[in-house]
C-alpha cells in the first residue's frame, strides 16, 4: 500500500469509527520496504464494538505492542455480521503489514455460517500468532427470579416464548455460546443481535434482555458489581477472578464448554519478514506485566510463548473449523 493510500483508508475509516492512538504523535498512514517495517501507524481492526471483549483485549495489548514497535497502533472497530465484515474488509488490506485483524473463534465459524462469504479464513491470511483464550460466564439481567443455572433453566424453559437472549450476531462468540446454552437446556429463545456485547451488555444491565453468554472480559465487573447476575463459567475449571460461579457442568449444564480463542492475522500476502517483526511484537506485549494483570482481573491471560506464533494459531484455526462445521451444521446466517 502506499502511504497515501493508508492514509485515506484511516480517514474513511476514523470519520465513522473508534479510533485509538497509542504513543504520543497523532495518527497518520506511511509505508515502505518491508525491511523498514513498520515506520508508519499500523492499524488493528476489531470486528465488534468498541468497549466489548475482543475491542478490551485488542487496546490491552495494542500499548506494549506500538512501544516495541516504535510506532502508533491504532483500534478501529468495524461491526456487523458476527465480524464477517471486519475479516472481508482486512482480507482486501494492502499485505504491507499496516492492517492487522485482531479476531476471535468467529474466524473459524464463519464459513460455516456464513454460506456466501467473500473471504478465506485460512488461504486469505497470514497468521501471526494467539493471544487469549477467554472464558465466558452465563448472566441475566439483575431482576430475573433464578438465582442458580438449574432455576434459570427451569425459568427458561417455563418462559421459552418470550424470553430473549442478547448476543453480538450470527459468529459472535456469544452466539455460540447461546447456541450451546439452549442446546444444553433444550429450548430455543428469541435472540436478539446487536454489533457487539459491549451494546448487548448494556441493554442487559438496563433490563431490555433476558440473559446471554458473554466473556469474562466484559461480564468480571459487571457481575462482581452486581449489575447483572452470574449464573457459571464455561471452562473445566473455576475462574478465579469469578470464584463465586460454579462450572456449567458442576451446575447441571455439562454440554456447556467453551472457550473464546483471540488471533492476530494479516492478508496472505503479507511479507513473512513484516510477520516476524508483529509476531515478535504481539510476544512482547504477552510478557508485559500491566497486560498479565489486566487479563487476570478480567478472568483471562496471555496465551504461552508456544501459542503465540504463526504455527499454533494456523492449527488452532484449521482444527476449529473442523469442529464447528459439525456442531453448527444447519444454521446459517443467510
Ligand atoms: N467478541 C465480541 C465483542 O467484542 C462479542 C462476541 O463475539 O460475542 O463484542
Amino acid at each position: 500500500m502506499t502511504t497515501s493510500g493508508r492514509k485515506s483508508r484511516l480517514l474513511r475509516l476514523g470519520a465513522a469509527l473508534t479510533p485509538l492512538c497509542f504513543m504520543a504523535a497523532a495518527c497518520s498512514g506511511g509505508g515502505g520496504d518491508p525491511a523498514d517495517f513498520p515506520d508508519d501507524n499500523i492499524e488493528v481492526i476489531v470486528p465488534f464494538s468498541a468497549g466489548g471483549p475482543t475491542d478490551t483485549v485488542t487496546r490491552m495489548i495494542a500499548e506494549p505492542m506500538a512501544e516495541e514497535l516504535g510506532v502508533q497502533v491504532v483500534v478501529q472497530n468495524i461491526e456487523g455480521a458476527g465480524g464477517t465484515v471486519a475479516a472481508g474488509e482486512a482480507a482486501q488490506a494492502d499485505a504491507d503489514g499496516y492492517t492487522v485483524l485482531m479476531h476471535h473463534i468467529g474466524m473459524s465459524t464463519a464459513p460455516t455460517l456464513y454460506p456466501d462469504l467473500d473471504f478465506n479464513p485460512v488461504e486469505d491470511f497470514k497468521t501471526i500468532g494467539l493471544v487469549t483464550e477467554v472464558p465466558m460466564t452465563v448472566i441475566a439481567r439483575k431482576d430475573l427470579e433464578p438465582t442458580t443455572l438449574e432455576e434459570l433453566t427451569t425459568y427458561v424453559t417455563d418462559n421459552e416464548d418470550s424470553v430473549t437472549l442478547a448476543h453480538a450476531g450470527i459468529g459472535s462468540a456469544s452466539h455460540l455460546c447461546g447456541v450451546l446454552l439452549q442446546q444444553a437446556m433444550g429450548v430455543e429463545v428469541q435472540e436478539v443481535p446487536y454489533d457487539g456485547t459491549g451494546p448487548a451488555i448494556a441493554d442487559l444491565v438496563g433490563g431490555q434482555v433476558d440473559f446471554m453468554c458473554d466473556q469474562t472480559t466484559n461480564t468480571t465487573t459487571q457481575i462482581t458489581s452486581g449489575a447483572v447476575k452470574g449464573y457459571a463459567v464455561t471452562t473445566t475449571e473455576p475462574v478465579e477472578s469469578l470464584p463465586d460461579l460454579p462450572t456449567a457442568a458442576e451446575a447441571g449444564l455439562d454440554e456447556l464448554e467453551v472457550t473464546v480463542w483471540h488471533g492476530l492475522y494479516v492478508p496472505s500476502d503479507t511479507p513473512d519478514e513484516v510477520v516476524e517483526k508483529l509476531n515478535s511484537a504481539l510476544q512482547v506485549a504477552l510478557k508485559d506485566q500491566g497486560v498479565i494483570d489486566q487479563m487476570g482481573d478480567l478472568g483471562t491471560a496471555p496465551v504461552a510463548e508456544d501459542q503465540a506464533t504463526p504455527d499454533a494459531l494456523t492449527q488452532k484455526l484449521e482444527s476449529e473449523i473442523d469442529a464447528w462445521s459439525g456442531v453448527l451444521s444447519g444454521i446459517t446466517a443467510e
